[in-house]
C-alpha cells in the first residue's frame, strides 16, 4: 500500500529551486508524466494561489491520475524569522493565530472551488500546525491530513492523519544548496544530510518493511526537488521500484 504524495508552491520570492527550475506546476507536469508511464497515483497539495498564478496549468494537471490536495494559500504569507518565532512561541505553530489559518484554508479550500475541485485532504506547508488548524480542517469537510510523522495512519476527532514514515526528500537528501560547500549561511542547519542513493536505500528497505508488516508507506517526493535534483532520473528509479507495489491515494485510504 503506496500513497505517495508531493508539495507545490506557488511563486516564493527568490526560493534556489524555483530560480533553477522555475515554476512548480511545470515540474508537477513532469513528474505526473513519469507516473503516468509507470501507471501509479498520486496525491498533490497545492497551495491555493497557485490557482491565481497559474490557473491553466493547474488544470492541466487534473488530467492525471491525481488527487488534489491543499497546502497553505502561499505558505503563511509574509513570513519572517522573527514573525515564526513569534508565532510559535504564542500560537504553538508557525502557522498562526485560529484566526489566520481559518482565513487561510478558507480562502484556499474556495480557490480550488473555482475550478470545481471540493478537495478533501491537506498538508500544512512546513507541517507547521497544530491541534487548532486540525478543527477547522475538519469543519471545513477535510478528511485527511498529512503532517505528521509515524508507524501508522490514525484516526482522531473526525480527521484521518496520513502519518509519514519514511523520510522527506527535501529534509534528507544533501542536494543544491544544501550540499555543505554550497552551504547559504542564513540558511538553517544541514548536518546529517544523505546522499540521494542512501535516502533511495532507506526509502527501498522501509516500503519492503511496511508492504511485510501491512503499514501503508506514505511518502512524500517534492516535484521541484526531483527536477532541481536531476531531472527526474532518481525519481523514475523510485518509481518504477514502487510499481511493484499498489499505490493509491489519499481518498481511497480507509481505518
Ligand atoms: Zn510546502
Amino acid at each position: 500500500m503506496i500513497y505517495l504524495t508531493g508539495d507545490v508552491h506557488s511563486k516564493i520570492q527568490g526560493h534556489w529551486e524555483q530560480k533553477i527550475a522555475g515554476s512548480e506546476l511545470d515540474a508537477s507536469k513532469e513528474y505526473l508524466e513519469i507516473l503516468k508511464k509507470y501507471k501509479i497515483s498520486c496525491t498533490l497539495f497545492l497551495n491555493g494561489k497557485c490557482i491565481e498564478e497559474e490557473y491553466e496549468k493547474v488544470r492541466e494537471l487534473l488530467n492525471y491520475n491525481v488527487e488534489i490536495g491543499g497546502h497553505t494559500y502561499n505558505n503563511f504569507g509574509k513570513m519572517n524569522p522573527v514573525k515564526g518565532y513569534i508565532n510559535r512561541k504564542i500560537f504553538g505553530c508557525v502557522y498562526g493565530s485560529e484566526r489566520y489559518q481559518k482565513k487561510d484554508i478558507d480562502k484556499t479550500i474556495n480557490n480550488f472551488k473555482k475550478i470545481n475541485l471540493n478537495i478533501k485532504s491537506w498538508r500544512t506547508h512546513a507541517f507547521a500546525s497544530n491541534d487548532k488548524t486540525f478543527k477547522i480542517l475538519k469543519n471545513n469537510e477535510i478528511k485527511y491530513v498529512s503532517d505528521l510523522f509515524g508507524e501508522r495512519p490514525f484516526e482522531k476527532e473526525e480527521l484521518i492523519h496520513m502519518t509519514m514514515n519514511i523520510p522527506d526528500d527535501v529534509d534528507t537528501i544533501s542536494y543544491g544548496q544544501t550540499k555543505p560547500e554550497n552551504k547559504n549561511p542564513f540558511a538553517s542547519c544541514v548536518k546529517g544530510r544523505i546522499s540521494a542513493e542512501e535516502w533511495f536505500e532507506i526509502l527501498k528497505k522501509r516500503v519492503i518493511y511496511n508492504e511485510k508488516n501491512k503499514i501503508p508507506s506514505v511518502i512524500l517526493i517534492h516535484p521541484i526537488t526531483m527536477k532541481v535534483l536531476d531531472n527526474f532520473k532518481l525519481f523514475e528509479e523510485v518509481v518504477k521500484f514502487l510499481k511493484k507495489y499498489k499505490c493509491y491515494k489519499f481518498e481511497e485510504f480507509k481505518i
